[in-house]
């Protein structure tokens, strides 16, 4: 068997001993003599899973009583259009657009009312957070969103916009768990789990109590309806039953390894190396405004096609694979979530460093 450093955007790296324990379970899942794969999503087996899941993150992340957890299906993408559905009441909301899935969310909420961008930065490739400190909100604007992590283009808001007492909506797909955050801050919170937390088809929603209602747009599916799910408790419908239990794992791992202020810590080290590397490179160089560099994903390129092109190929040899960049950026990203663990940049920038050297 051989592992490689998986440096994909996603789906991306898990925990090796989640993936260990999960083979372990595979044929028979703690003496039910089934895999959770088989089970039924009524089963107590499964009860107990995703009601500890739900438990775990709630401890992970602090999340008060007044907020609800959903696991749902559909990806981030379906929550471009659950989002302004379930809340656009006064059929207007305030857009910051950061990158392609800022715009994506945007353009969704367009078709449901009066969707405004109030700030962007893709007048330089959304290579930068916009100020956002005094942002001409609207009035009656029912939220205010933004991509809090932007994946594709390496960038993160260090310090989250005033919304002057607006809810905030945010897409932390590609940065959830990856620091403590205040959840009070925020209305919703929410993300596709296949970039930092287990695999594809799960999207987890945590959403305050007060923005659940049945007052939602004439004509929202039944499926669309944050409502519907809250109160079946997720599980209105057959849930993404494997992914949610290989969550619980995820979150498991992070609560054993101590938490949020841990994983900060390590990908604050993980990330300082390479940018380190980066910032003194006299070949390769970063994309992105320092004060906004993402600790979870890294773009950079070396200014020539060519280059960029032996790079990735060289280091998918050395077993450093999905190094590509965006196509809409070019060069390389190294997306270095939490399960990429430490010796992975390491080999990473030692390989950097050698290429460098001889090819400079
Ligand atoms: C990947 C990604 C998405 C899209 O997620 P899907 O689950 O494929 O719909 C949305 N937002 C961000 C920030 C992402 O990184």
């Amino acid at each position: 068997m051989r592992r490689v450093y998986n440096f994909s955007a996603g789906p991306a790296v898990l925990p090796e001993e989640v993936l260990k324990e999960a083979a372990n379970e595979m044929l028979d899942y703690r003496g039910s003599g089934m895999s959770v794969m088989e089970m039924s999503h009524r089963s107590s087996s499964f009860e107990t899973i995703i009601r500890n899941a739900e438990r775990d993150l709630r401890t992970l992340l602090e999340i008060p009583e007044d907020y609800e957890v959903l696991f749902l299906q559909g990806g981030a993408s379906l929550q471009f259009s659950m989002i302004p559905m379930n809340l656009m009441k006064q059929r207007k909301a305030d857009y910051i657009v950061t990158g392609q899935w800022a715009k994506k969310a945007w353009k969704e909420a367009e078709k449901y009312g009066e969707a405004r961008v109030i700030a962007s930065s893709e007048d330089r490739t959304f290579s930068y957070i916009p100020d956002v400190s005094d942002l001409p909100i609207s009035e009656d604007a029912d939220y205010i969103y933004i991509c809090e992590n932007n994946t594709i283009y390496g960038t993160k808001f260090h310090k989250l916009p005033d919304t002057k007492g607006k809810p905030l909506v945010a897409d932390v797909s590609s940065c959830f768990l990856s620091e403590p955050a205040d959840i009070t801050k925020y209305g919703i919170m929410y993300g596709g789990v296949q970039k930092n937390i287990g695999p594809a088809g799960v999207t987890i929603v945590i959403i305050r109590k007060d923005l659940i209602s049945d007052d939602v747009l004439s004509g929202t599916p039944t499926m669309m309806r944050y409502k519907i799910h809250t109160d079946a408790k997720s599980l209105y419908n057959t849930p993404p039953a494997y992914g949610i239990y290989i969550c619980g794992k995820v979150f498991r791992w992070l609560l054993d390894l101590g938490g949020l202020p841990e994983i900060q810590k390590r990908n604050q080290t993980k990330a300082a190396l390479l940018y380190e590397y980066l910032d003194n490179s006299r070949l390769f160089s970063g994309t992105v405004k320092k004060k906004d560099r993402s600790l979870m994903n890294v773009p950079f390129v070396t200014g020539k096609k060519e280059l960029d092109e032996k790079f990735i190929a060289e280091a998918e040899k050395e077993g450093l694979v999905n190094l590509r960049g965006h196509r809409s950026v070019g060069g390389m990203r190294a997306s270095i979530y939490n399960a990429m663990p430490y010796a992975g940049v390491e080999k990473l920038v030692t390989f950097l460093e050698r290429f460098e050297k001889e090819n400079g």
